[in-house]
């Protein structure tokens, strides 16, 4: 398979998936460029290549209409600054304005079209938007894992139009493909997936697919009351889901039949409020008071999450095992964070993807003591629940 490392860009015209769907304030200043930061190896590959590079994004969602506060504008002179070069800015993504910029672009040139999203047939997927999007360049590059999980134009149906020598992944979708592939297909093993966050309906189709791969399911957060609740335990007014009572129950015979090792928290740290000052106290996990709520693990879940975390190949995180959020039901997601860094400075290989659990890790300031931190969202998701994602199947086949 070609690759964005194997690949002559010489003389070539590369157009470019990137997800620069950055944040904006009300001046139109980017507040978190993370994305475009990431995206820079890729477009560099190209031009030191002696290619050219055509960068094509969303940005917001705009509707199919070209809305000003929208425009792909307010970010060039920021991508200007991150590449060291002049940036050429076509105000449309197809047509005239982009045609004529396309043609005149020379080796080593970077040019931006404008939000992909103006159109409605971005994400509707249309042949002929895809195909007049292909028609500007030699060899097409997805380096937006982010929308891989979408069917649009500028992601995977603009595939179609390229031999199977001219399209490949960027850097980015690499690294997330082969940070999945770790967990996914080939783990070290002990596997260990650590499933928090606030709702078991959010998480089941993953749990489900993940009973198929995993020697060890921690289940932490506020999704372990649905469990309790369902053998009956006394939750307070802790956050539960009536209506997985029964699925709860599913999912434990199944773990059971497959040979999966759940670790359900045992005792919790609960509040009288829901709220940063509230009185705290540990109890046992299924005689929580009336009007007490649990929102942290308690030390004892604790110590058995960290013994199995340490003793893993490979974790996955996903989901906060308490309300991370208030200082005081940090310490559980705190001592996850720490262990999932002792397991990987050790050998083990850490994934760490969905919202939340990314949020947690950087509150800790621990991104550097794990393997991977995955900032797909709804990507990362559908390839946990088993799903072919159509960016991913529209270049690797
Ligand atoms: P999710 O987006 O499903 O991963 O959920 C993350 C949210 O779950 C975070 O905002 C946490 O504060 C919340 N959460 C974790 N544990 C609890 C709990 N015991 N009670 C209420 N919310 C919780």
């Amino acid at each position: 398979m070609v690759t964005i490392d194997n690949f002559d860009f010489s003389g070539k015209k590369a157009i470019i998936r990137v997800d620069f769907n950055v944040p904006l304030n009300d001046k139109f200043e980017i507040t978190d460029d993370t994305r475009m930061v990431k995206a820079v190896p890729t477009i560099k590959k190209v031009l030191e290549g002696g290619g050219s590079a055509i960068i094509m994004s969303h940005l917001g969602r705009p509707k199919g209409e070209a809305k000003p506060e929208f425009s792909l504008k307010h970010i060039s002179g920021h991508l200007a600054d991150l590449l060291g070069l002049e940036i050429k800015f076509a105000d449309d993504c197809i047509g005239a304005s982009a045609v004529e910029a396309a043609a005149a672009l020379q080796a080593g040139e970077v040019l931006l079209l404008e939000n992909l999203r103006y159109y409605n047939e971005e994400t509707e997927g249309d042949k002929d938007f895809a195909g007049k999007l292909a028609a500007l360049a030699d060899c097409y590059i997805n380096d937006a894992f982010g929308t891989a999980h979408r069917a649009h134009a500028s992601t995977a149906i603009i595939a179609d139009f390229f031999a199977s020598d001219a399209k490949m992944f960027g850097d980015i979708v690499n690294s997330e493909l082969s940070s999945l592939d770790a967990v996914l297909a080939s783990p070290k093993r002990p596997l260990t997936a650590i499933m928090g966050g606030a709702k078991v309906s959010s998480k089941i189709t993953i749990i489900k697919n993940m009973l198929d791969k995993v020697d060890n399911l921690i289940i932490g957060g506020a999704m372990k009351f649905t469990f309790i609740k369902a053998h009956g335990g006394q939750i307070g007014g802790s956050l539960v889901e009536d209506d997985y009572l029964e699925l709860a129950l599913e999912i434990e015979k199944e773990a059971k039949e497959k040979g999966v090792n759940l670790i359900m928290a045992n005792d919790v740290v609960i509040a009288d409020k829901f709220a940063a000052d509230a009185t705290t106290k540990v109890c046992p996990i299924d005689a929580i008071p009336e009007g007490w709520l649990g929102l942290d693990a308690g030390p004892e879940s604790v110590e058995r999450f960290k013994k199995v975390i340490l003793e893993s190949g490979t974790i996955l995180w996903n989901g906060p095992v308490g309300v991370f959020e208030m200082e005081a039901f940090a310490g559980g997601s705190k001592a996850v964070a720490e262990a999932i860094g002792e397991a990987t400075a050790k050998g083990a290989f850490s994934l760490i993807g969905g919202g939340d659990s990314v949020a947690c890790i950087n509150q800790f300031g621990m991104a550097d003591q794990v393997s991977y931190i995955s900032t797909a969202g709804g990507a990362l998701l559908e390839s946990l629940e088993g799903k072919v994602l159509p960016g991913v199947a529209a270049i690797r086949g």
